[in-house]
């Protein structure tokens, strides 16, 4: 499965006067869109661009790259999953019953479920391995 990710438009870099990297503008300034995964602080990656769009094109090309599957950062993996199969955009109470109830298939709620079970086994699997990565030190 693939890691989902956010990207997020974080980080400005001044180069020189006359730098050649391609990643800065003519005034030296470069901006920066970061990878997160949605249950991480620390960046997957960041990418810099000469313009924020050239920062978040280059970000979502090396996302590509990477095979990370992004998602918009307001959206965490639960919610991608009920986006993804459910066609529900929040799983926030917006109390308002047009809001907060809605009409599924059972085919979209299985596929949901599913989709859930096999995030928990892939985080299960990851801490797995961080154990015994702990454990043989
Ligand atoms: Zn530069």
């Amino acid at each position: 499965m693939k890691t989902k990710v956010y990207l997020k438009l974080e980080d400005q870099d001044r180069h020189g006067a006359g730098c050649t990297c391609g990643k800065c503008n003519r005034n030296g300034k470069s901006y920066g869109v970061a990878a997160y995964e949605f249950d991480s602080a620390d960046p997957i990656f960041v990418e810099y661009g000469p313009s924020e769009e050239a920062a978040m094109v280059n970000a979502e090309l090396e996302a590509k790259k990477a095979d990370l599957e992004v998602f918009p950062e307001d959206c965490d993996e639960l919610t991608a999953i009920a986006r993804e199969h459910l066609d529900i955009g929040t799983l926030e109470a917006r109390h308002s019953d047009s809001l907060d109830f809605h009409e599924v298939s059972v085919w979209g709620l299985k596929a949901a479920l599913q989709a859930a079970y096999d995030l928990g086994v892939h985080d299960e699997g990851e801490q797995n391995a961080r154990d015994a990565a702990g454990a043989s030190l």
